[in-house]
C-alpha cells in the first residue's frame, strides 16, 4: 500500500528539516518535490525504523542527465541511510529533487528527517595508479565519441572510451538527433531524393557559413556523408527515418532524424560499443596527453575516486566537445551573451593538445541564437519556442530600449540575432499584454522551459546588473521604466502599433495580421543573445588528424566533433553540428585504424 504524497521544492525541503523526534511507520510512502523539468515522486519503504528501498516513480528530468542521478542517489539514501547524500555531477538539481522527495516521504510515514540526516561523505583520493594498454583510446562520450569509438572497435581495434561526466552523452544529448543524407542509398532509395550531390551541399555549407570555413573539412564531410548514413542504418541498425521538417537552409530533401532523438543514438551506439568488446571508463577525467618518441601514446586521466589512470594507447581521438563554459577562452567581443550548454564544454582536450603545439582555426566564432533569459548571471534559458510562438500568435512586439520597433517579429532566427546584437546594449525586449503573456506561460511549459507558472512568475524577481528579466505592470510606461526601457518611447510605439492594428496594416514593417497589445497587465521579458555551441577549434586534415607546428600531423593524436574547428564556418546550417559530430568520428576512426596497420608494415 502507498501512502500520503507532499509537494515541495527541493531546496525548501532540504533546508527545513522538523526537529521533533516522531514514530516512523513501516511501509511504503510517496513524497513529490520540484526537480529540473517538473514534480519527481519519490516512493520511500521503511522497515522498523530503517529505508529499505527507494524509488524514484515519477519523473520528466533530462533523459541521460537525470538518469545518471535516478540511478545513483535513490541506492545511496538506502546504503548510508540517510536522506542528504552527494549530488550527481552535473545532475545537482535532479539529485536534490530526489533527495527532498524522499524527505517528503519520510514525513508522510510520520518520521523526523533528521533521524536519517548523515553528513555527505568527503571522499579522499585512494592514489591507486591503474594502467591499460589499447590500441585507440576515445576521450568523450558524445557524438563524436561514440561514432569513434564504435567505428574504432568494429574496424578491429581493441578500443577504450573515457567519460568524465557520471552520464553518456554530453551537449549531443540536448540535440535533435539529426543528421544530413547526402550521398546515401537511404536518401535515393527512401528519400528518392535525386539532386543532392556532395557538391550541393558543400555550396550550402559554405554559403551559411558566410566562407569562414575550412574546405578541407567542408570536402571530407560532405563526401563521407554517404557511407557513414549507409554504415548506420544498413549496418548498424540505428533508427533512422527522414526529419519530420526538412529545413529551407538545405537546398536538397536531406535530412534524416533518429528515433528518441540524440539520447537514443547514445544508448545504441554504448550498448553496440560494449557488445563489441570496447570498454567505457565512466566519470574519468583526461589531465593530458602522453608525449614520448615525438607521438602521442595515450593519455593520463583521474576518476571520480581520485586514482590516477595510465592508457597506453597506439592511437588518441580526442572527441571532447567545445569550450561554451571557459569564459577564458571566449572572445570578448561576446561579453553579455548568455551561455545555455553544460558545464562539461571546459575545452580540456583543446588545451591539452595546445600544449603540445596544436594550431587552431576560428577560436572568434560561435553560434549564436537570439531570445535568451539570463535566468543565471551569464547563463540562461533558450526561450526561442516561447517567444516566436506568442509573437506569431498574439499582438506581442519586439523593441529596442529606446522603446522602438526595429523588426518584423517574425523574421528569421539568423535576421533576429543579427539585430538583437546591432542594438548597443545588446538587447531586445518581448512586449505583451495578458493574452500574450498566456501564449507565452504554455508554449513554456509544454516546451518545458519551465515546469508550471510558479517557476516562470520567479523571473519577476531575478534581477542582472539592477533590472529583472522580466516585469508585470497595469501601467505600460510603469513596466519601461523598471526594465530600463524609455517609457515615452514605448507608450508611443505600442499606441502607433495598436492604430496600425486596428486598421489591419503594419505600415512599419508589414508583418502579416497584427493584434492589438490592449488586455492589461503587460509584460516584459529580456531577449538576449545566447550561445551554446563553439565553431572554432583544433586545426586538423582530411583524416582528422590534428595539426601541428609547421601544419603537420602530430603522430597519434586525431579529432573530432567540436574540439576541431573550422567545419561549420561562421553559422552551421540545421543539423550540421550533429551531422559534423557523427561524421568526423567515423572519420577520425578510420584516420587511426589506417594509421595502425601502416605501423604494422
Ligand atoms: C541545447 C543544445 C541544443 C542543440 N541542438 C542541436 C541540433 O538540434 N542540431 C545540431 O546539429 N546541433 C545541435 N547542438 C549542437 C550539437 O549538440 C553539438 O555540436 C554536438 O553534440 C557536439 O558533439 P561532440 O561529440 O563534439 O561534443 P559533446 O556531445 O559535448 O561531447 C563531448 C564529451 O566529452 C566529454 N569530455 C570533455 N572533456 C573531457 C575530458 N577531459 N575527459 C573525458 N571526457 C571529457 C564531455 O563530458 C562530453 O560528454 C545543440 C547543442 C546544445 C547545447
Amino acid at each position: 500500500m502507498i501512502f500520503k504524497t507532499l509537494l515541495t521544492s527541493a531546496a525548501v525541503s532540504l533546508a527545513v528539516a522538523s526537529y521533533a523526534q516522531a514514530a516512523v511507520q513501516d511501509g511504503t510512502f510517496e513524497g513529490t518535490a520540484n526537480g529540473k523539468n517538473g514534480p519527481v515522486t519519490v516512493a520511500v519503504t521503511i522497515k522498523a525504523g530503517k529505508i529499505t528501498n527507494v524509488k524514484v516513480v515519477k519523473s520528466g528530468e533530462s533523459a541521460m542527465i537525470g538518469d545518471a542521478a535516478i540511478a545513483r542517489i535513490p541506492s545511496e539514501i538506502v546504503a548510508r541511510q540517510s536522506l542528504r547524500v552527494n549530488n550527481v555531477a552535473g545532475a545537482t538539481l535532479s539529485s536534490m529533487a530526489i533527495q527532498a522527495a524522499a524527505t517528503n516521504a519520510v514525513k508522510a510515514a510520520g518520521g523526523t528527517p533528521n533521524e536519517f540526516y548523515k553528513a555527505p561523505i568527503k571522499k579522499s583520493a585512494s592514489n591507486i595508479d591503474i594502467s591499460y594498454k589499447t590500441a585507440v583510446v576515445v576521450v568523450g562520450s558524445g557524438a563524436s565519441g561514440m561514432a569513434a569509438a564504435v567505428r574504432s572497435q568494429l574496424n578491429g581495434n581493441p578500443t577504450i572510451l573515457i567519460e568524465k561526466m557520471p552520464y553518456l552523452g554530453g551537449d549531443t544529448i540536448l540535440n535533435a538527433g539529426t543528421l544530413i543524407a547526402t550521398g546515401s542509398r537511404y536518401q535515393r532509395d527512401v528519400m528518392k531524393e535525386t539532386k543532392d550531390s556532395p557538391e550541393l551541399a558543400y555550396k550550402d555549407i559554405m554559403h551559411v557559413g558566410k566562407n569562414r570555413n575550412d574546405p578541407v573539412l567542408v570536402k571530407m564531410v560532405t563526401e563521407k556523408a554517404g557511407s557513414v548514413v549507409d554504415w548506420l542504418i544498413d549496418d548498424l541498425k540505428i533508427p533512422y527515418g527522414p526529419a519530420a521538417t526538412q529545413y529551407p537552409d538545405h537546398s536538397a530533401s536531406r535530412q534524416l532524424g533518429v528515433t528518441g532523438r540524440s539520447p537514443n543514438f547514445i544508448r545504441t551506439m554504448a550498448r553496440i560499443f560494449t557488445d563489441h568488446g570496447g570498454k567505457i571508463l565512466m566519470e574519468t577525467r583526461a589531465t593530458s596527453l602522453i608525449y614520448k618518441g615525438g607521438r602521442v601514446n595515450g593519455v593520463q586521466a583521474v576518476n571520480a575516486d581520485g586514482d590516477k589512470i595510465t592508457i597506453n594507447a597506439k592511437e588518441t581521438i580526442l572527441a571532447s566537445g567545445g569550450f561554451g563554459a571557459k569564459t577564458e577562452m571566449l572572445p570578448k567581443t561576446l561579453k553579455g551573451y548568455l551561455f545555455y550548454g553544460l558545464d562539461s564544454d571546459a575545452g580540456q582536450g583543446y588545451e591539452m593538445a595546445r600544449k603540445l603545439g596544436a594550431q587552431n582555426i576560428n577560436m572568434d566564432l560561435v553560434k549564436v541564437y537570439p531570445q535568451g533569459v539570463e535566468t543565471v548571471p551569464n547563463h540562461g534559458l533558450a526561450a526561442t519556442a516561447s517567444s516566436t510562438a506568442t509573437v506569431n500568435d498574439t499582438g506581442a512586439i519586439y523593441v529596442n530600449s529606446q522603446g522602438k520597433r526595429i523588426i518584423n517579429e517574425r523574421a528569421s532566427l539568423g535576421e533576429l540575432t543579427d539585430i538583437t546584437v546591432a542594438q548597443p546594449d545588446k538587447i531586445m525586449y518581448l512586449v505583451m499584454d495578458k493574452t500574450g503573456y498566456d501564449r507565452y506561460l504554455a508554449k513554456s511549459i509544454e516546451d518545458k522551459l519551465v515546469p508550471d507558472e510558479t517557476v516562470l512568475r520567479k523571473w519577476l524577481a531575478i534581477k542582472n546588473n539592477g533590472k529583472p528579466v522580466m516585469v508585470e505592470s497595469d501601467n505600460l510606461a510603469e513596466a519601461a521604466k523598471v526594465m530600463g526601457i524609455n517609457p515615452e518611447g514605448l507608450e508611443a510605439t505600442v499606441k502607433q502599433w495598436n492604430e496600425m492594428a486596428s486598421a489591419g496594416k503594419d505600415t512599419q514593417f508589414n508583418r502579416k495580421d497584427p493584434k492589438e497589445l490592449i488586455k492589461a497587465p503587460y509584460y516584459i521579458v529580456e531577449q538576449k543573445p545566447r550561445f551554446a555551441t563553439t565553431l572554432g577549434g583544433l586545426k586538423a586534415n582530411a583524416n582528422m588528424q590534428i595539426l601541428g607546428k609547421g601544419g603537420k600531423p602530430i603522430p597519434g593524436l586525431f579529432g573530432a566533433g567540436c574540439v576541431v574547428g573550422g567545419a561549420n564556418g561562421a553559422d552551421s546550417m540545421t543539423a550540421m553540428m550533429n551531422s559534423w559530430a557523427i561524421i568526423s568520428g567515423v572519420d577520425a576512426a578510420d584516420g587511426a585504424t589506417a594509421a595502425i596497420k601502416k605501423s604494422r608494415k
